[in-house]
């Protein structure tokens, strides 16, 4: 017997990230083109990219969105049509979309399936009825709703329904944010965002008294990081269909560990029914190997409050870098590996297997292509490194950073 459960949703900030979100377990990836998306950030496909991405997570059984989320003015309108064109002669899945214009420009040239997008801010049912009449098939609620609010969504609309699980937040209801656009000169809703919510503010409590000012510093708008692992029986009572992972901007490292994580915690769901809590704390435990600014479920449960702000100086305090992706393995004698980050002989890195768990390997010889000894490996180059039973293409290999 097989218990249902929702899709995973995993972002791929490029075509390389999109492979290994697919690898290790994502049911569905979204992605940016090279326009109309809110990420400048991320390496946006192109037209080969795309075309090459959508045939590597269909022949897997995975699906492609692409994302026309930001804000339109007319005449970024006029060029979108020929974009629309492409992304159907590729049989994208769906396309998700915030702006009306999007919307109505899409139902005049083309066929694409509509998700809404959470910048849309959709919280409420009354709102998801008219997104609904107006072409969209599944709504990407904003961040701000409970599970059982979402539960309720859908049950009055029959809407397909996706809720992040995973991933940064924002402070703001999503699409409402121009903290960026007034102290950076970047729009927020146009792929500018600054994370000017994470800088460091004063607040003056002096609250219009004459009383002398009590100056006081802190990172008040900052949010903790989404985590929804322990929500997973509560999303799939909820009949959630999506379960959508934030981070199209972050590293191969995030991109592959949560989508193995949650699709090892669905897939195990899918053969018993339930979870174990000590599978749970091994799951936990691996989340909190990627970077992350503490956790909270935020409004999964209850309304976030105030034990959802993250009140620190963002720090690059990851507990393991990625060391490399591996290109090939040659059985029985070496892996060829294309480097991230620098290594050495004699260092212990970690083999992270699509499913099952990470396996150590010691770097007992460092070479180039044509063979020659290193001492050190350099980000960006390939090289051979020793063979590990059972590791595959797109593998991550990963080393501990902090003790
Ligand atoms: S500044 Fe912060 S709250 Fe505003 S859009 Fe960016 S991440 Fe979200």
């Amino acid at each position: 017997m097989s218990y249902w459960t929702p899709e995973l949703l995993s972002p791929a900030g490029s075509l390389e990230k999109l492979k290994v979100s697919v690898l290790y377990g994502a049911d569905a990836v979204y992605l940016g083109g090279q326009k109309f998306g809110l990420r400048q950030a991320s390496d946006n496909f192109t037209y080969e990219e795309l075309a090459e991405g959508v045939e590597f997570a269909h022949s897997r059984d995975s699906k492609v969105y692409v994302v026309l989320n930001s804000f339109l003015h007319d005449k970024d309108l006029e060029e979108l049509p020929e974009f629309l064109g492409l992304l159907e002669e590729l049989k994208v899945d769906a396309v998700i979309v915030s702006d009306l214009g999007v919307i109505a420009t899409l139902q005049k040239h083309s066929k694409l399936v509509v998700h809404l997008s959470t910048q849309a801010s959709c919280l409420n049912i009354e709102s998801a009825k008219l997104w609904q009449k107006m072409g969209a098939q599944r709504i990407v609620l904003g961040r701000e709703v409970t599970i059982k609010e979402a539960a309720k969504i859908k049950m009055a609309t029959g809407l397909e329904i996706e809720m992040f699980v995973h991933g940064s937040m924002c402070m703001s209801f999503s699409g409402n944010c121009v903290i960026s656009n007034y102290t950076q000169g970047r729009d927020s809703n146009r792929g500018g965002c600054a994370h000017s919510c994470r800088f460091e503010y004063s607040i003056d409590f002096k609250n219009g008294s004459n009383e002398s000012s009590d100056l006081k510093k802190a990172y008040f708008m900052s949010s903790k990081d989404l985590e929804g692992i322990r929500m997973l029986p509560e999303f799939i009572e909820a009949g959630i269909d999506s379960l959508k992972v934030e981070g199209r901007n972050k590293s191969h490292h995030y991109a592959g560990t949560i989508s193995k994580v949650y699709s090892e915690a669905l897939r195990y769901y899918q053969s018993h029914g339930n979870f174990l809590s000590s599978d749970m704390l091994v799951w936990e435990e691996e989340l909190r190997k990627v970077s992350h600014r503490d956790y909270t479920t935020g409004s999964l449960d209850e309304y976030a409050g105030l034990d959802s702000i993250y009140n620190h100086r963002e720090q690059d305090d990851n507990e393991y870098v990625v060391s490399g992706i591996v290109l090939e393995a040659s059985v029985g004698q070496h892996l060829l590996v294309d480097v991230k980050s620098a290594f050495h002989p004699g260092d212990i890195l970690e083999v992270m297997p699509f499913i099952g768990q990470t396996e150590k390997l010691k770097v007992d010889f460092l070479k180039s292509l044509s063979g020659v000894s290193l001492e050190k490996s350099k980000p960006g180059s390939v090289v051979k490194i020793p063979y590990q039973a059972g590791a595959e293409k797109f593998n991550i290999i990963r080393k501990r950073a902090v003790s």
